[in-house]
């Protein structure tokens, strides 16, 4: 089934092709990134390191998995 709201994109930050809702980068507040590196600069941003990002990032893709 053809899905309108699906949305493909280069993440400029990783690199990786993502689907779904971009996010908007919190160093310039234009440049859209994929959800998970939203999720980074958002936990950047509290104060939380690399690989307490990554298992946060980690559980958050095992509950919205389809
Ligand atoms: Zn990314």
């Amino acid at each position: 089934m053809k899905n309108d709201h699906e949305y493909a994109a280069v993440c400029p930050i990783c690199g990786n092709t993502y689907t779904g809702h971009p996010a908007l980068s919190r160093t310039d507040n234009e440049t859209l990134i994929c959800p998970d590196c939203g999720t980074r600069q958002a936990l950047d941003s509290i104060g939380i390191t690399g690989s307490e990002q990554e298992k946060i990032i980690e559980t958050i893709h095992r509950h919205t998995q389809r």
